[in-house]
């Protein structure tokens, strides 16, 4: 399910590929996908005829910045299955595609999405922060709002098991599964802690995990992981998947210390990963 990485490496691609043209017409195939507005015709009305300024994104939402008289934004929110594709007009449509957004060069931008968990929505103006899709979401785990002293403020009032606490998109944004699990493992903390009781050295090396688990994981363009359809903009799979320690490891030799990878249901009918002997 695509995270933070996925969505950064589809902003990547997309960008130099989209930037500069006009969307001339918007198709919504699926109504469900454009479930944010009351019509996809309000969808349309807001991204009709705007130059693709540039493409951003917020936690898994892929975002593109939309101008003319009245700027808008485009948000693309992957939910379990979504894809994006950037094709030429006479391409052959997949039976998941969704949305089709027609461009001013002839290509079309293509949103799928096999489970429809997924949406596209569009706002007026450019401030992300604004905008109800992403209401009280917490900081980006890559700028310099996420520090060490945030995770102390962040978890003070948290009790619940440490793992929720970071996908908890109100606290951490972009981070699900995946990283959840990976970052534990590399700070070397049991996803069964409770936030609120990590100590500061505690807190500081998931902090330091949490940059360089994300970082690591968009250097290889995400991860597609077993039963995920994850595809990047040219229709290439992740390859994170190949250097994740504990994630869907469940009873595999730990990559460190060869402790057979343990699974901790949690909500939801999913599974914490972690290595009892190399998370304390
Ligand atoms: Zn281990």
């Amino acid at each position: 399910m695509p995270e933070l990485p996925e969505a950064e490496t589809i902003r990547r691609q997309l960008e130099p590929e989209v930037q500069g043209e006009t969307i001339r017409r918007v198709r919504v195939l699926i109504p469900r996908i454009a479930r944010a507005h009351p019509s996809p015709r309000a969808l349309s009305r807001l991204v009709t005829g705007r130059r693709i300024a540039r493409a951003g994104r917020r936690g898994k939402a892929v975002l593109l910045f939309l101008n003319s008289e009245k700027p808008s934004t485009l948000i693309i929110r992957l939910g379990m299955t979504g894809l994006v594709r950037v094709t030429p007009p006479d391409e052959p449509l997949d039976k998941h595609t969704a949305a089709v957004f027609d461009l001013s060069d002839g290509r079309q931008i293509r949103f799928m999405d096999q489970r429809q968990f997924g949406g596209v929505s569009a706002r007026p103006g450019h401030d992300v922060d604004a905008m109800p899709e992403f209401k009280g979401y917490g900081p980006e785990p890559l700028s310099d709002e996420f520090t060490p002293d945030y995770l102390e403020r962040a978890f003070a009032r948290r009790s619940a098991q440490l793992e929720p606490v970071l996908m908890d998109q109100k606290v951490i944004a972009g981070i699900g599964k995946i990283y959840a699990d990976e970052i534990c493992f590399r700070a070397g903390l049991r996803p069964t802690r409770r936030a609120n009781g990590l100590t500061g050295p505690m807190r500081r090396r998931l902090w330091q995990a949490t940059r360089e688990v994300l970082t690591e994981a968009i250097e290889h363009r995400g991860s597609t992981a077993n039963d995920d359809n994850y595809r990047d903009v040219y229709g290439m799979p992740g390859e994170f998947q190949n250097r994740l320690f504990v994630y869907q490891r469940t009873g595999q030799p730990c990559r460190v210390c060869g402790t057979p990878i343990k699974r901790t249901p949690m909500r939801g009918g999913r599974g914490m990963h972690w290595c009892p002997k190399c998370q304390k």
